[in-house]
This record gives C-alpha cells, structure tokens and sequence, in this order.
C-alpha cells in the first residue's frame, strides 16, 4: 500500500522539525488536536529531539548521548510521525514534499504548518576543513569527537615519533561563543583524566587552543566574565587565541592568521579540529514559497505567523526558533530579531501552540511574543563554570551549580531529567567515564575477520 495511505485523512497541521520547537509545540497540541478531529504530523529525519546545551558535556562524557536526546515515539503518542525531510513547501496549495528516511518522495497536505528546521553549522570556504573538522550541532558528533579524542590519547601514548605524538595530542576549537568554550573546557577536563589514568601521558604533552576571531570570548556574557573565563581557561592550560581566525585546515596544518592584518598568527598540527563558529537558518526554507529576510530566516511577527513582505500574516503559516525571525520586542539581534537559543525557542514554541490553537479553534487569544533574556549558565567541566542569571554573576563552582540546575530542569520531559540527573549523580560517586568504545565505524570490523568466506567487494 503506498505510504500516503497509510497516513491519517484527518485535518493536519504539519510540523516540521521535531527539535526544541517542534517537540514542544507537538506535546502542547497533539491531544487538543485529536480531540477536534485534526491530528499533528511531524516529520523530521531524526526519531529524537537533541538537547543542543548537553552536548559539549556529551562530549566530555559527562552525559550518556541517549540520555541527552527526547524519543520522539515515546513522548508524542497522539502525533502522526513521519521519519524523513520536508524538501518543498508549495503553502500557496497548503502541500509540501517529504523525502522519508525509505521509499520514494511523496506529497502531502496540511492545513496549518509550522516551521521548526532550526538551524546548521555555518563554514566558510577554509581549504582543508570539510576534510579534516567536525561540528558539534548533533548527538552523533559529540559521540565521535569523545570517543576521538579518547582514542588519540589511547594511541598517543604508544607513539615514539614526537611529531606524531604532538599532533594526536593537540585539540582544537574554533569559535569562541558558548558552545566553543563549554567544548574546550570539557574535553580538557576529560583529556586530562583520560591521561591520568593511561600514566605513559605527561600533563604539559596535551595541548588544547580555542581560536576566535573577535577580541572577546563568550558575547553572551559581561565583559567582565568573559575576561575572567579567559583568565581561567588559561590557568587551565587552555590556550586562548583571540582576534584570530583559521586560514587553512588542509592535512591537518592549522595556519592560523591574526584578523586585522591577515598576518600569519600560528602553523601547527592536530587530528582533532572542532568547528564551532555559528550557526545559519536550515537552508530549506529557500525550497517553501514563504519570504526570507537578510539572514536567511522565514518572516515572522511577534504573534509567530509567518509573514509576507508587507508584515501580514499568512493564514495558516507558524514559525519559531533558529529558522525564524521573530522580533525581540526587548532588545535583541541589531536588527530587532530574536537570538537563536534555546531560551527563546522553548517559549516561542509554547506560545505558537497557544496561539495557533486559538485561531485555528478559536479558543484563547492569539498573544504577541516578549521575553527579556534571563541570562546564560555555561558549565566548564566538573565543578566549574560562569553565569548569569536575572542580572546575578556567578564563577565557578556555584555557576557550575546554576549550570546543571537551570538545564536538568530545562531538560524536556520527567522521564530525561530523571535519566540525566541521574547520571549526573553516579559521575559523582565514580568520577568522569573516560571508556572509549572501539570501532563504532566499523562494528562488522570483528565478525568480518571471522568469517569465511570473506565477504565479495
Ligand atoms: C553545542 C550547542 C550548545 C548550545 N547551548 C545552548 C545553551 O546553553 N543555551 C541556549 O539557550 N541555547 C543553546 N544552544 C542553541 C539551541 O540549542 C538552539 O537555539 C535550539 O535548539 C533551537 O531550536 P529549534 O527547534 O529552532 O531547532 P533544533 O532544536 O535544531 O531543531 C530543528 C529540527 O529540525 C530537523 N530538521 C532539519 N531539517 C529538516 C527538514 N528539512 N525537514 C524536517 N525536519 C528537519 C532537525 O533534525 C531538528 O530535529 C546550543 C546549541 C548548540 C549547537
């Protein structure tokens, strides 16, 4: 039978992107939904919402990946889920094309649609780092840089060839904005164990840089505390390269180059280079017939209807979070726009659901969008971290403190908090996991070996 009719006939409002948005839009709407007839239909090439913040912890394996991501399955049960891309959007006839993880594209209609593709990593054209870096905006990332660096170390430490051992020990960030930082700060405190407990490792023959190329780290922060993270970073061993910015990536040679006069700043090597510097609205959106501002977003207004180029509202058309801009009515972006956080798109997403309920039911009022920013925690490995939070500055352990309460309640849904904070607890008693899993590249790896006759190429 062909997928389409398989899929429910009932009026639908399509959601697409099951992340922060779109997870919490679907829980607030999917039981409200069915009651009046009409069912939510999110489709995403992924079965799982990511806790972006989780993931630099993640990666220093003070989280369990699973545990840092929300089963779509498990926590939308009234929702119809579709495992695959939105491709186009023709909302002129209210119908958009999905490319499912199997089988052929099809088309499907919808009545309301809500955009909620978030965002991707923003590169730029540096030779050498599509081959040699990676991101950290997914939970595959975070697992495959852990078990990298664990790895390198593990290796490292029976290389006889100085060169090679320096290179496998150097880890590089680029990008100093938060995620950068919480990255290089939980993979040095991870690192750092990690070479502990291998005793062939000497402490100064590891080697971490963040490299960022404004004159401050952190603009989410003070001035004041991005100099003291600066300050502490470096009492840590963690080099911080400002007003820097990398040139070339190619064969693993970092060349790095001062950013007022483009001079050379730094050459040396590493396997191990983390890009983290920004991110662009999902650049799907260019296939939808919605407007696109200047930064790559779908119009939005404060209510988050999707606008035209004259500001109004398109019937039917919702959008919220990185993909979107909304109009920080508080402050904001220079343009007047939201910043891409999760602080805003947990309440825009709220709201959209309120909102989107009361015009298509017309039960409550279609409410406008205002929230001031409460301010920002970032943790930096065990017992460490800066924050700010309704205007009180914190540094280390009770920022570190703030970190883990503002996001283990921040965490969706009972059952991950429980999960994460958890976890939380047994590193407590058992200290940081520094087990690296082998061969997650290639599992068939052993069983190939094994077997006879060996596989046809
Ligand atoms: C490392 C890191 C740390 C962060 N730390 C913080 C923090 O401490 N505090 C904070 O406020 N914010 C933080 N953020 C930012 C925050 O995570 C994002 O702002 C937030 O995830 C945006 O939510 P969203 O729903 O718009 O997008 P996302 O949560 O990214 O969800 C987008 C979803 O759309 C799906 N999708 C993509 N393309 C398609 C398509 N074509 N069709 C269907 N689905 C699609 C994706 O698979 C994804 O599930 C961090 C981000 C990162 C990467």
């Amino acid at each position: 039978m062909p997928i389409t009719e398989q899929l429910s006939d009932r009026p639908r409002i399509l959601v697409v992107g099951g992340g922060y948005v779109g997870l919490y839009v679907a829980m607030k709407l999917q039981k409200k939904v069915k009651d009046h007839g009409g069912i939510v239909t999110v489709v995403d090439p992924l079965p799982y919402m990511t806790y972006q913040p989780f993931l630099p912890e993640v990666a220093g394996g003070q989280i369990e990946p699973r545990h840092a991501v929300v089963s779509h399955r498990q926590h939308l049960k009234h929702a119809e889920l579709i495992n695959g891309r939105v491709s186009a959007i023709d909302h002129k006839n209210n119908k958009a094309v999905i490319v499912p993880v199997a089988g052929e594209p099809f088309e499907i209609e919808y009545r309301d649609v809500v955009m909620a593709a978030g965002a991707i990593t923003r590169t730029f054209p540096i030779p050498g780092l599509a081959d040699t870096g990676i991101g950290l905006k997914t939970i595959e990332e975070a697992v495959a840089l852990r078990n990298k660096i664990l790895e390198r170390i593990e290796s490292a430490s029976l290389m006889t060839d100085a060169a090679e051992r320096k290179r496998a020990l150097t880890f590089v960030v680029i990008g100093g904005g938060f995620a950068g930082i919480e990255t290089i700060a939980e993979i040095e405190d991870m690192a750092r164990h990690a070479a502990k407990l291998n005793g062939r490792i000497e402490k100064g023959e590891l080697r971490f840089v963040v490299v960022e190329a404004m004159g401050r780290i952190m603009p989410e922060v003070t001035e004041e505390q991005a100099v003291w993270v600066v300050d502490h970073l470096r009492s840590r061993g963690i080099e911080v390269m400002l007003n820097t910015s990398l040139a070339n990536a190619e064969g693993g040679v970092m060349q790095l180059i001062n950013m007022a006069d483009k001079s050379p700043a730094e050459t040396f090597e590493t396997d191990t280079l983390i890009w983290t510097a920004g991110v662009m609205a999902n650049p799907m959106v260019r296939s939808t017939d919605f407007p696109i501002e200047a930064r790559g977003r779908v119009m939005t207004g404060t209510d988050l209807r999707i606008t035209g180029e004259d500001g109004v509202a398109i019937e039917g058309a919702w959008a919220a979070g990185d993909v979107s801009a909304v109009p920080d009515v508080t402050g904001g972006l220079p343009d007047g726009t939201c910043v891409p956080n999760a602080q805003h798109a947990v309440r825009q997403a709220k709201l959209l659901a309120k909102n989107l309920y009361a015009a298509r039911y017309g039960v409550g009022q279609v409410k406008n969008y205002k929230h001031k920013n409460l301010g920002a925690v970032a943790g930096f490995g065990a017992h460490k971290g800066v924050a700010k939070v309704m205007g009180i500055k914190l540094k280390g352990f009770p920022a570190w403190l703030a970190h883990r309460g503002y996001h283990g309640m921040a965490m969706p849904t009972f059952e991950r908090k429980f999960r994460v904070v958890g976890g939380w607890f047994t590193s407590l008693l058992f200290q940081r996991d520094t087990l690296q899993l082998n061969n997650l590249e290639n599992p068939r790896a052993a069983f190939v070996e094994a077997a006879t006759p060996k596989p046809r190429v």
